[in-house]
């Protein structure tokens, strides 16, 4: 939810010119806002003004920016980048109604829903050029809508960071254990990705050399230290998440010197391992059952599921190839070749 903007002498608002003409390119990667004209200890409702693009549509997205005590270090928590993700969403909805600039140190921008006409139509991709936002960055200001999209944000919310907290949770066909990815680099950045993925205080630690095309790839290439988290799925919001979500936002912030520690009493303790994966697809089209839960552990040749015919008759048993945790377990029953069933966590020593 969002707080009622008069609640605090310390909010504001400002509001940024609509372009409503069809929308210029030159225009989508100047800045349309100024961090360092906002007030000291301000919470800022703001929005950026996407405009009305071929077709008649029209979007905004709106943001926050928290300026506390001091100005730096200046972080970025973003959700809502791909439309059939909500645990992230609603965790930054909540946390950006709690805090107040005066426990900040630093300016903080919080972007709930990045990626507007793909959480309305509910997918994962934008409905309008079947682009995926988490693949486009650091974005075309002349290219499809979800290129310039994504160079829309990354030059307005993403570059004049100190730390970027991406969060996602899987998609609505599958399920995933909390765990957090970082860029799996030997310098700077590789080293506080890293470091950053330790203080969020969850079990699994995922290092990626990233395709192209992610923010957190796109950011890390740019210099930005940069994790991204995923908790949940199936297009849902839990309890567990919004938890989990909190506890991983706090810890980050706490990290960075940005909010005091989290006190440590009453919260999980966490065992936190290097893990690589292994991806489960199927082989047949059809009904998937599966046999397992997430977070289980399985041997060798254990059954994750099945895949019947239309008929009902058995044409696949997917096992697990090797000994590991169900990271990742699709729930949604109906299948086609080449989706991903599962992915297994297994810790990597190296
Ligand atoms: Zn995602």
């Amino acid at each position: 939810m969002i707080s009622n903007r008069s609640q605090s002498p310390h909010m504001g608002t400002r509001s940024i010119p609509v372009n409503r003409g069809r929308m210029n390119p030159s225009k989508l990667t100047a800045k349309q806002w100024n961090p360092r004209q906002l007030e000291r200890v301000s919470r800022n409702q703001l929005a950026l003004k996407v405009g009305r693009w071929e077709g008649g549509i029209c979007f905004e997205i709106p943001f926050f920016v928290f300026v506390g005590k001091v100005r730096k270090p200046r972080a970025l928590l973003i959700a809502g980048i791909h439309g059939d993700e909500y645990e992230g969403v609603a965790a930054l909805h909540d946390f950006a109604s709690q805090l107040h600039p005066d426990e900040l140190c630093g300016t903080l921008t919080i972007v709930p829903i990045s990626n507007p006409q793909a959480f309305y139509a509910g997918t994962r991709r934008n409905p309008v050029d079947c682009g995926d936002l988490n693949r486009l960055f650091p974005g075309d200001p002349k290219g499809t809508i979800s290129e310039r999209l994504a160079a829309l944000l990354f030059h307005n919310l993403v570059t004049d960071n100190d730390a970027i907290l991406s969060m996602h949770c899987w998609s609505k066909e599958a399920v995933s254990v909390p765990y957090v990815e970082y860029f799996d680099g030997k310098g700077r950045v590789g080293r506080e990705s890293l470091a950053i993925a330790h203080a969020v205080g969850l079990d699994f630690l995922h290092p990626y050399r990233w395709e192209p095309g992610l923010l957190v790839a796109a950011a890390s290439r740019a210099g930005i230290p940069s994790v991204e988290v995923e908790v949940g799925g199936l297009g849902s919001i839990t309890d567990s998440g919004q938890r989990t979500y909190l506890a991983v936002i706090r810890r980050f912030l706490a990290y960075l010197g940005m909010l005091k520690k989290p006190s440590l009493s009453g919260q999980p303790v966490y065992a936190s391992k290097i893990v690589d994966h292994i991806s489960l697809r199927a082989d047949h089209a059809g009904l998937f059952r599966s046999r397992v839960a997430v977070g289980q552990k399985v041997r060798k040749g254990s059954e994750i599921g099945i895949i019947h015919d239309l008929a009902g008759k058995r044409l696949e048993k997917v096992t697990a190839p090797c000994e590991g945790i169900v990271g990742i377990l699709r729930v949604f029953a109906s299948v086609l070749p080449g989706d991903q069933i599962a992915q297994l966590f297994w810790e990597n020593s190296d």
